[in-house]
Order: C-alpha cells, then structure tokens, then sequence
C-alpha cells in the first residue's frame, strides 16, 4: 500500500476496502501521517498534527468490530480540520497568535458527528488569522504555499486545508466559509469546495468571525466526498440557534440520473463583466458550450446588485467582527501581554500585539460602522444592500434550478502580490461574497487548468436545494473527466523547498 493507491479513492473506496480487510485503519492513517512528514516542513498546511491522536483512534477503530451493514459512513477516514473548529484537548488558534496557548476544553458539534461516524482526526490546518483573507499569507504562523507552485498562495483563507487535501496529505478536510474562504483555496487548489447554506451545519464550536455569514464547508478531492461529508456534518442542533430545523442532508435529495439534464442553468452577465482574467473566462465559456452540446438549456439571467456585495460585506462582516473579536482581551484565556501597568494598558497592549494587522484594521473599520451616528449610514445601508442581493438570487432561480459563474477572477496569485494592497485582496472574493450575503449554497470545482494551474467553476443554487447542486456538480464531474490532483507527479519534496 502506497500513497499513489489510493489517489483517486473515494470515502465508499476506502470504505469497501475495510469491508474487505484489504486495508486497515492503522495503516491508512500512517499512510498519511507519513505524507504529511514528507511534504508539509515546507508546504506548511498543517499547524498542529496529531500524530498520537490519530493513531490511537484507528486503533480504537480497529477494536471495535463491526459488521458489513454497520460500517459508520466515514470509519477509518483521516480528516483535516481547519484551525477555527474546536477539537477537544488540541490546541485551537484560528491562526492568531492572540489564541496561541488556546486548547480547546470541548467538541465542535460537527466534531462530534464525525467522531460518530468514524472519522480520523489528523491535525489542525493553517488559515488567515480569524478567518480574515484570502491568501493565507495573514496567518500569525506563515503562510500555507500552493501545492501546484509553491511560490503562489494556496488561496484562504481555509489555505492549509485546501492545501493538505490537493497535496493528499488528508483525504478530505473541513473549512469554514465567511466570504469565499471554503470555496475560494478549492479553486485555487484544483479541488471541490462546498459552502452549504447558511444553517445547514451547526456553528457551534466554530470559533466566530461574521456570525451572520460564517458557515462550515468541506474541502473534497470529488464531488461524491462532499457528499459524503456533508451528509455527516449537516442536519439540527439545539446548541446553534442559528442552525436551520433541517434534517441531515440525505442521497434522497439528489436527482435522479434522468432528471439532471432537465435542469436549466442560468448565467448571469454580472460575473463576465471586465477584470477577470481572460483564461478564466475562456475556459468556463468552453464549460458552458459543452453543457449546450449535452442538452442542457442554459439561460441568462441578471443578478443587477452583484457589484454592490462586496462593498456590503466589507461593512457588515467587519461590524459583526469587531463585536465577536471583544472577548479576546487578555483575562479569560489566550494570550496576555507582560507586565501590564493598569487594566487598560493591559487591554490595550494585549490586543495590539495580539492581532495582526488585517484583523486590528477590520476591528477599527466594523467598531467605526457600528458607532453612533454611523450606525444608519453604514450598518444600516449594508444590511439593506444585503436584501437586494438576496432578492436577486430569489428572482433568478425562479427562470433556472442552478447558477454558473467563476469562482475566483484571477489564477493562483504570487505571495505579496496583493498583501501590500487591502483592496485587491478583497476583489479575490467578488464572486463568492454576493452567495454569501444571501445565504445559499454553492460549490467549486476544478473545471480545468491553465499553466498548470487549476481554474475553479462555482455552481450556485436556491437555499437548502444542495442535491441539486450535487447531482450537477457529479454529471459534470464526470464529463469533464478531470482526475484529482496528482501532485507527486508535479514536483517532489526537494522542489517544493
Ligand atoms: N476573504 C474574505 C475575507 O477576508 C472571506 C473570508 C472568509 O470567508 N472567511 O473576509
């Protein structure tokens, strides 16, 4: 059994090898222990890897015997979990050195849910401090590189856990989606993105940027994987008010095969507008002859406040920020500065040396909003803003069932290319920000490659309708006949470095 064996498996592959003793917990979970040694000193994906964790679990795995019928949906599957997600007793940074010494005391309840269904936890994975970025680059820890180059970022800010599954150093891994931070690395990492709807996966131990827009996602290597982890993770829980009363995503929401090419996709002009990078647009025009070829009726439709979301999401994500971010002051636990000289200087210093400069900027920028007297002006305005976004998405899926548009506008870009420069950083997620405002559903996928790097094609569609998404995704999946990323054949260790 080597690495190359299993990278084009699927969850139900692995799963049928364990059925048939041809594999065992133990040894898939070294398997990838062993990769991630390997590739990750200078990939840098993971911040925390638990080694001893993970194989006393596949030990414990082993132990119990189950029969064929009873197999947990993910039993014996190494997982990477994103560093904002709290797993009992391992630290939980959210890649900010303010959170350095933090381990966490409890379970994320999707924590919980996959240790039910067998999954293996292999570490923690590197993202942009709380959440905030799209490159990684702003980690408190240094940057996750991209598999495919390594002088180009991997995307964020969910960067290490795109990463470690494009590199295989985990099969599958969990992100968290704010603006595009789940779907965003997937394209840049050449892999399957899901951000599900806003509530369909409980938030609970999924440490807070933008509580209105945070939403946990899976980062998958197919689209049968993200399937297969979001019927886990998904589904009600009392500990979330925010979570939607929904039961867990079942094979039951997909459409049958007959069904799917009755599907009309809808296209809307606002996202081909200038300013994408023309191998972008060429090749998602490409995807859309070819569903015309295969029957598919494809429809324009118009989403006329997508250029105004950005701008929105750049007032209402930061004001929820700067409220969330209150309680990282130095007292109850992380990090607190030496030798404060009063309460306030012990406040102030603490945070100021705490954060790093994206999140200080984004904590002035949201308490500015919320101030009064700008509360009307700025606050206000963006959650209005927010409803024509969402209406916008409302009236479209009433003239089509899904949506297509890139997920990114550029390619992979090169580290500090755009650190030096908020604004250009923000525009990376002009076209995942609008879904996220507006609380529905969307998925990347690796549509192709340019220069050997992966473009991303993002599939949108109306709340709660992921089968759909699903099923679309999986037909084009398999015509587009795209094999996951091989990055062993791309460069070896010593070139990574
Ligand atoms: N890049 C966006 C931001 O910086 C989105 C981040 C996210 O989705 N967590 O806010």
């Amino acid at each position: 059994m080597n690495i190359d064996t299993v990278k084009n498996f699927t969850v139900e592959d692995y799963q049928n090898a364990y059925k048939n003793e041809e594999i065992s917990p133990t040894e898939i979970t070294q398997l990838f222990l062993d990769r991630i040694h390997l590739l990750d000193p200078s990939l840098r994906a993971f911040l925390t890897i638990d080694e001893t964790g993970a194989l006393q679990r596949a030990r414990e795995l082993e132990e119990k015997k189950f029969g064929e019928a009873e197999f947990p949906p993910l039993y014996g599957i190494p997982i990477a979990i994103k560093d904002n997600i709290c797993i009992q007793g391992l630290p939980t940074t959210c890649g900010s050195r303010i959170l350095s010494n933090y381990h966490s005391p409890f379970d994320a309840t999707v924590i919980e849910k996959i240790k039910k269904a067998g999954g293996i936890f292999l570490g923690k994975t590197n993202m942009d401090e709380f959440a905030m970025g799209s490159s990684t680059e702003n980690s408190g820890f240094g940057p996750t590189r991209n598999p495919f180059d390594p002088n180009r970022v991997p995307g964020g800010s969910s960067g290490g856990s795109a990463a470690s599954v494009a590199a295989l150093e985990a099969p599958l891994a969990l992100g968290s989606d704010t603006g595009g931070s789940v779907r965003q690395p997937a394209a840049f990492c050449g892999i399957v993105g899901l951000r599900p709807t806003y509530g369909r996966v409980s938030r609970y131990g999924l440490i807070s940027f933008a509580s209105s827009l945070d939403q946990i996602g899976t980062l998958t290597r197919s689209v049968q994987d993200s399937r297969a982890l979001f019927s886990v993770i998904s589904g009600q829980d009392d500990r979330d008010s925010t979570c939607a009363p929904y039961p867990p995503f079942s094979s039951s929401d997909c459409l049958p095969e007959d069904e799917i090419k009755k599907m009309k996709v809808g296209v809307a002009k606002e996202y081909f507008s200038t300013g994408i990078d023309p191998s972008i647009t060429q090749r998602i025009q490409e995807v859309l002859n070819i569903l015309a070829k295969e029957g598919f009726e494809v429809v324009e439709v118009s989403l006329p406040h997508t250029d105004y979301a950005l701008e929105a999401y750049y007032i209402v994500a930061p004001a929820e920020a700067s409220s969330n971010l209150a309680r990282y002051d130095g007292i109850a636990y992380g990090y607190r500065c030496h030798h404060p000289l009063n309460l306030q200087d012990l406040y102030t210093r603490t945070r100021t040396t705490g954060f790093g400069k994206e999140v200080l900027r984004r904590i002035i920028l949201g308490t500015y909003c919320l101030s009064s007297g700008y509360y009307d002006e700025f606050y206000l305005k963006g959650m209005q803003v927010r409803t024509l976004v969402k209406k916008d998405f409302e009236e479209s899926f009433e003239k089509c069932d899904i949506l297509l548009t890139p997920t990114t506008p550029s390619m992979p870009f090169k580290f500090g290319e755009k650190s030096h420069d908020p604004y250009q950083m923000y525009l990376t997620d002009v076209f995942t920000i609008p879904s996220a405002m507006a609380g529905i559903p969307a998925l990347s996928l690796n549509c192709g490659y340019h220069q050997h790097l992966p473009i991303g094609l993002q599939i949108l569609g109306a709340p709660f309708q992921e089968g759909k998404i699903f099923s679309f995704a999986s037909f084009l999946e398999k015509i587009l006949s795209i094999p996951p990323p091989d990055i062993g054949s791309i460069h070896s260790k010593k070139e990574v470095l």
